[in-house]
């Protein structure tokens, strides 16, 4: 019995050591990837529930290994965020997305707002916001054209609270709209939502399950509606059938984004498929 635990323990640790090396390298290739532009984005429509308009859509980023292949952000983001290379690739992605804005408006595109990611190792540095709004006056980018996303999370740490809530001031002086992602996931949802001024919320998809039962019912219905009241826009995020979109319609939620509509897209995919929206 002790020699099978034994093995056991030597299995993991073997499973450990080589999850480790696997981030170490991917660690190492970061900056070279970087600089040869391995990243890519892709954007997922946001779609209103009321007529199936183009709402807005959201950047997610893509490795594109040499050796590996494309890489989904699951797999590296959170190792990113460790050690802060995150900023970097969220400055990345955010010039990529002022680039295609700028473009779009260059070919006479309909403009539709993108929001990005941002981490909240960001909130290390008073000063995050500099570059982005350098970025956004390089490329001319209007206001309410970028959307910046920050995860629950973000709002946890109390010693952040007062930089968070004056953060969010700031971007709404520099032009930009700020959303609160994976919203319901923690525990202190609707009293971030009366400090906080953000212009949307993104209900998570683990949410979504939960329809099929009465309580959960009850739950994103009151979560929906304390939003409409404090002027908020939702989003239902990872909506994939029909019968979550017509509950979801039911109880006046704004956008869903989710393979119902449209798995994440290449940049010419995202332009091709915009034209099947209604205007
Ligand atoms: P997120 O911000 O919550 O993004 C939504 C994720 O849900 C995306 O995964 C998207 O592909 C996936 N999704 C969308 N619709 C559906 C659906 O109907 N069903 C299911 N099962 N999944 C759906 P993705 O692209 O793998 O990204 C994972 C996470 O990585 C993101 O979660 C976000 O937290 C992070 N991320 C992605 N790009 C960036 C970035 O540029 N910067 C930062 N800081 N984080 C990023
Ligand atoms: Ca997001
Ligand atoms: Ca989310
Ligand atoms: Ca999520």
């Amino acid at each position: 019995k002790l020699q099978g635990g034994k093995s056991v323990c030597s299995f993991y640790d073997a499973d450990l050591m080589q999850r480790m090396k696997r981030e170490q390298e991917l660690n190492v290739q970061f900056p070279l990837s970087l600089a040869n532009r391995d990243f890519t984005i892709h954007l997922q429509p946001k779609v209103y529930l009321r007529d199936g308009a183009l709402g807005g859509a959201e950047a997610l980023v893509r490795w594109n290994h040499p050796q590996l292949g494309l890489i989904s952000p699951g797999d590296f983001i959170p190792l990113f965020e460790r050690n802060d290379n995150i900023c970097q690739l969220d400055l990345y992605v955010f010039e990529a997305v002022c680039a295609t804005l700028r473009r779009w408006m260059d070919e006479g595109q309909p403009l539709v707002t993108v929001s990005v990611n941002l981490s909240r190792a960001h909130f290390k540095n008073p000063r995050f916001l500099d570059p982005l709004s350098r970025l956004k006056a390089q490329y001319r980018i209007p206001d309410g054209a970028i959307e910046i996303e920050l995860t629950e999370s973000t709002f946890f740490n109390e010693r952040q609270r007062e930089l968070v809530q004056a953060s969010i001031r700031e971007m709404h002086r520099r032009g930009f709209l700020c959303s609160l992602d994976d919203f319901g996931v923690g525990f202190s949802s609707l009293a971030l939502l009366q400090e906080f001024d953000v212009d949307a919320i993104k209900l998570d998809r683990q949410f979504f399950n939960e329809i099929a039962n009465p309580k959960g019912q009850t739950i994103i219905a009151s979560f929906l509606s304390l939003a409409k009241k404090l002027g908020i826009h939702t989003v239902a995020e990872g909506i994939e059938n029909q019968a979550q979109a017509d509950y979801l319609l039911g109880v006046d939620c704004d956008m869903i984004q989710g393979y119902y509509f449209s798995k994440p897209l290449s940049i010419p995919e995202f332009e091709q498929w915009r034209l099947t929206r209604p205007p």
